[in-house]
């Protein structure tokens, strides 16, 4: 058979622990039998990015800025007990983190919808899409403890060396301080990349903040989203038939919960981590949860929105076969080829990445799927990830 050919590669992210063994099964079973695969590889497992002095994470965002699409698997987030576990030289920042840091924009998060499983919030009748805002806030603070009593200030130093400065607090004991803080033109292009997906994808938007309480800060994002509306995307979503709401986080929550769904959900970096693990999961499950990162450049980050799947990976180094389910690291996969094909131009690697995603839902629909989504089906026969991951090759 010939292959599918491809023209420009793919920047290739490996991961770790679970998802590291999904991965080289995806590739093996679903992708490089049909594809002529051409990736640059990047192993952001915790081992090599200890090797690396964690240049690999940095590099491998380079990479996508400069090829435009890559695709990531999960992670470790390294910690205290990680560093135990692995022998680690030093702890390094989340990989996420590094490459969102670098690559700005936004995360997009929208659940594969299956027939066969029905959201726990029963009033949604479409999928709702979160919208990420990928830099800054709590993800890029500047933390302290502090031990004994003092003043603890905001200082704004000027170029010419005039300075601004607010109390943040007097401390009359211990207790700890936490700075963040954002860029006008990263709110800005978060805002853009929303409407712009948006429109592309016909959804209403919604974007919620905290600003009456936190009038500077969050005032300012609601004022940038505003201003970004107003001026650049009132006509064109008017056109489209598409509205755009604003209203405080605590209220999205509880409108979120009572409506219909069916829209994007713009949200602050924090929100949107939080929301985005709510929204898979009453969709089905973390694992039928997709996620691209979409920097204002254009470069596109495909990836699964779970993590390493720890405990399974400890199973299966026992010799378990376990029921992972691999639904999320195949559409990385799938949309990445896609976006690839959309900018190459190659309509045929496009079609193929379309069928697979297909493939994948036919087969949850025709009975065959993992333990995650069995107990949500109420489908007594769970498939472990081989088994699963052959009868989405047999149907392709
Ligand atoms: P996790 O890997 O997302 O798993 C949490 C639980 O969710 C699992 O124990 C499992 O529940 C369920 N789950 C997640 N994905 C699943 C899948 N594909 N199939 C079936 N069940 C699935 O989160 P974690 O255990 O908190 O984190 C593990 C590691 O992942 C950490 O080191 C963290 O730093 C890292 N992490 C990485 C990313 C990323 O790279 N994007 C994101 C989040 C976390 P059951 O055990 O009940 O089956
Ligand atoms: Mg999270």
């Amino acid at each position: 058979m010939t292959k599918i050919g491809m023209k420009t590669p793919l920047v290739e992210m490996d991961g770790d622990e679970m998802t590291r063994v999904l991965w080289a099964l995806v590739k093996e079973k679903l992708i490089l039998p049909y594809v002529d695969l051409k990736t640059e590889y990047y192993d952001l497992g915790l081992m090599n990015r200890d090797a690396t002095g964690d240049s690999v994470s940095a590099d491998s965002a380079a990479a996508i800025l400069r090829l435009g699409v890559g695709v990531k698997c999960a992670t470790i987030t390294s910690n205290a007990a990680r560093r135990e576990e692995y022998g680690l030289a030093a702890l390094y920042p989340s990989p996420n983190g590094t490459i969102r840091a670098i690559l700005d924009g936004t995360v997009f998060r929208k659940p594969i919808v299956v027939s066969c499983i029905k959201p726990s919030i029963a009033t949604w009748k479409a999928p709702i899409v979160i919208g990420r805002h990928a830099y800054g806030d709590v993800y890029k603070a500047a933390e302290m403890e502090i031990a004994e009593p003092g003043k603890v200030e905001l200082v704004y130093t000027g170029l010419d060396g005039a300075q601004r400065r607010v109390t943040v607090a007097e401390f009359k004991g211990p207790g700890v301080v936490q700075g963040i803080h954002n860029f006008d033109a990263s709110i800005k292009s978060f805002a853009r990349s929303c409407f712009l997906y948006a429109l592309e994808e016909k959804l209403p938007v919604w974007f919620a903040a905290k600003d009456t309480i936190s009038k500077t800060y969050d005032g300012k994002f609601k004022a940038i989203f505003n201003e970004v509306y107003e001026k650049e995307f009132k006509e064109k979503c008017a056109a489209a038939g598409i509205s755009y709401f604003y209203t405080l986080i605590d209220d999205a929550v509880a409108r979120v919960v009572k409506g219909e769904g069916g829209f994007l959900w713009a949200c602050k970096n924090y929100d949107g981590d939080v929301m985005s693990d709510m929204i898979a999961s009453a969709s089905g499950s973390l694992a039928m949860m997709t996620s691209v990162l979409v920097s204002p450049s254009g470069a596109f980050e495909y990836e699964a929105a779970h993590g390493t799947v720890q405990q399974h990976y400890y199973r299966w180094q026992k010799g378990e076969k376990t029921s992972t389910n691999p639904a999320a690291l195949i559409f990385a996969w799938t949309g990445a080829l896609a976006k690839r094909a959309e900018l190459d131009v190659t309509p045929e690697l496009a079609a193929f990445a379309r069928r697979v995603e297909k493939a994948v839902v036919d087969t949850i629909e025709a009975g065959k799927m993992t333990g995650d989504l069995a107990k949500l089906a109420a489908q007594p026969k769970a498939l472990d990830s081989w088994e699963f991951v052959d009868a989405v090759a047999e149907r392709l």
